[in-house]
């Protein structure tokens, strides 16, 4: 059990990987791996996973760089859908998972958690836009978010945050699985949040924007 009552009922860990190169990233960037964990806000237990590989519309041969740093393979791209279908498929794994997905946030009984603002913040908005059409019409679950990041930097003390590898060391807690693969990373910033919740950190949202892919 969480020794603090969290304000949400379930977390959503999310943490994209994308196409990218040694400096700078393919124009514009897409999503390649779209992964989740739901925890239960009261014990942080794992509940369910999701996780579903995209194909990538505009540059779809992954680099040399980009293979060595996700651990994805070309065939796992090339054999995965687009982003609209992936997306259909999460919002419907929540759904199914009793997370209500609604336009407005009232009535929402999750937050999804990243590590950094970069996944909902740049990365999910940029590739609804560089979607053909575009997705519009996002629910208002990805305007609002827990950046993990910001409690850890706050219950330390620090202004100097670490990333995922550094926060995990920090706590004492052992990197599984491969950094950069979407679903182990998510599995880990799933530990952090538990640890902090333990140690009495109430996961507010750190972000709340005013629209969706639009805004
Ligand atoms: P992460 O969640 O840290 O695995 O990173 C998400 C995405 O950011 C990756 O899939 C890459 O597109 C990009 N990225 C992460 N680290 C690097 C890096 N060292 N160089 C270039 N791109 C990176
Ligand atoms: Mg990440
Ligand atoms: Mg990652």
């Amino acid at each position: 059990m969480s020794i603090v009552t969290q304000p949400f009922e379930y977390f959503v860990v999310l943490d994209f990987e994308a196409t990218c190169d040694r400096g700078k990233a393919p124009g514009p960037q897409e999503i390649i791996e779209y992964p989740s964990v739901l925890l239960s806000g009261e014990t942080f237990d794992v509940i369910n996973e999701f996780r579903s590989f995209v194909r990538p519309l505009h540059n779809p041969r992954l680099t040399p760089f980009c293979l060595e740093l996700t651990g994805i393979t070309q065939q796992q791209v090339d054999q995965a859908r687009l982003f609209p279908d992936v997306l259909a498929d999460h919002l419907a794994w929540l759904r199914g998972n009793n997370l209500r997905v609604t336009s407005q946030g009232s009535g929402a009984n999750f937050a999804f958690i990243s590590c950094g603002d970069w996944d909902l913040l740049k990365m999910f908005p940029s590739q609804c836009r560089a979607c053909l059409p575009p997705v519009g019409d996002i629910p208002h679950a990805f305007s609002r978010w827990v950046n993990i990041k910001k409690h850890f930097a706050a219950w330390r003390g620090v202004t100097k945050v670490p990333g995922m590898a550094g926060m995990l060391r920090k706590l004492g807690l052992e990197l599984t699985g491969r950094h950069h693969s979407g679903i182990d990373d998510c599995r880990n910033i799933a530990k952090i949040a538990r640890y902090l919740a333990k140690n009495g950190v109430t996961l507010t949202a750190t972000s709340e924007q005013s629209s969706g892919a639009d805004g």
